[in-house]
């Protein structure tokens, strides 16, 4: 399971969590509640073998198994958004699965069909790759029916570690190819709708479709009498309604102008200045402006890169001519847009004619949705949504 959820979303709700990896440059945490799986485990399989600390200890095993699939779930689908140009912040492992926070962007459809897509397609790629080795030890064994494999899977050997691995990667697949919010098919359902539909339509739609998951999850839950699956159905909703949130958010996005939020850095650099003084204060992206004009743009990477040499240097020399810029009435959303096509963190805020307003930078954009989203702000987020509308003076 994944929830591409805002930044700050889940942190009041995933609270602390430890750090056990970074895979390039993303952090696999650990939720401590995890810990609470371990003893149902050592009971579970310790308590149906014949040798109770044999089957404990292949309990370990499973679990570690299963766990490190879903970590492979969650880390193809940050290592694919990453590729995108999206920031990832971490992966936290739940006992009811994986949560990858990465964040929200106005991705096209296409993008977030791959990067939902990419999670399940790992664990088909494992179950396919045990397919042989299960199957063989099968025909060692003389049996290849469906019995025989639950029979297999059963027992506490290396052959039925590995024939769980593939049966649990199949339902890791199968289970988030359900076409609803936050199951991963719900995000690819929601890609392929919004080709045909508005974006909010598809995601109402799918989203409904996670109310009612979770609303089969708890009835199934009372028929069978088992207390995990309506705790399992009470996530489900409560991600379904979160990614209603956020798709508020998006629209409350589109109506702030970025203009607001643009940050007057002095001016911006002279391309005359020497490349040493857009170091000063620590580097960042910067506008290069004559006469009031933005003419290019400084880049964070490119001056670093000529750090040493910086005093031999003027911006003109390193500055990026082909920028792309936005006016101030374009709203957060679209600016945002503008930033991951063009794979720079920051965006000249222009008037007509080139004529330098301020820039706006990713930091600024944490800054409006922490803003816009923060309970604590309600006051905050209220006095910006009327001036989003226009019902208030700037
Ligand atoms: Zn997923």
């Amino acid at each position: 399971m994944s929830a591409n959820v805002w930044f700050d979303d889940w942190g009041s709700t995933v609270g602390r969590a430890f750090h056990i990896a970074t895979v390039r440059g993303v952090a696999v945490r650990l939720h401590p509640t995890l810990l609470l799986v371990i003893p149902w485990v050592l009971w579970h399989w310790g308590g149906r073998s014949v040798d109770p600390l044999r089957g404990a200890l292949f309990g370990v095993f499973v679990l570690v198994a299963v766990f490190v699939s879903v970590v492979g779930h969650e880390l193809a689908h940050a290592l694919v958004a990453h590729r995108f140009g999206l920031a990832v912040r971490d992966v936290t492992l739940l006992p009811i699965g994986g949560l990858t926070r990465i964040e929200q962007g106005p991705l096209p459809p296409r993008r977030e069909a791959i990067i939902a897509l990419a999670g399940p397609a790992l664990n088909l790629l494992v179950a396919t790759a045990l397919v042989p080795i299960v199957s063989g030890m099968l025909v060692l064994r003389d049996a290849t029916s469906l019995p025989a494999l639950a029979q297999l899977v059963s027992e506490t050997s290396v052959a039925s570690l590995l024939a769980l691995t593939m049966v649990s990667n199949v339902l890791l697949a199968v289970f988030n190819l359900i076409p609803a919010f936050p199951m991963d098919g719900g995000r690819v359902l929601r890609a392929w709708l919004s080709t045909v539909s508005e974006r909010s339509r598809a995601t109402r739609i799918s989203v409904t479709a996670g109310y009612v998951v979770s609303l089969g999850a708890l009835g199934l839950g009372v028929w069978l009498r088992d207390p995990t699956l309506p705790i399992a159905g009470l996530f489900l909703a409560t991600a379904a309604f979160l990614e209603q949130r956020t798709l508020e958010l998006e629209r409350a996005m589109q109506r702030l102008p970025v203009g607001q939020f643009a940050v007057w850095d002095g001016g911006g650099v002279d391309p005359e200045e020497p490349l040493a003084h857009a170091l000063r204060g620590g580097p960042r992206d910067l506008a290069v402006v004559r006469d009031g004009i933005v003419v290019g743009m400084l880049w964070r990477e490119i001056v670093l890169r000529h750090a040493n040499i910086a005093h031999l240097l003027r911006a003109a020399d390193v500055m990026d001519r082909a920028f792309a810029a936005v006016s101030p009435q374009t709203s957060v959303y679209e600016a945002h847009r503008r930033m991951l096509a063009s794979g720079h963190p920051a965006v000249p805020v222009v008037d007509p004619g080139n004529r330098y307003r301020g820039i706006f930078t990713s930091d600024r954009l944490t800054h409006v949705y922490r803003y816009v989203q923060s309970p604590r702000r309600t006051t905050a987020r209220w006095i910006l949504l009327a001036r989003a509308l226009g019902l208030l003076g700037r």
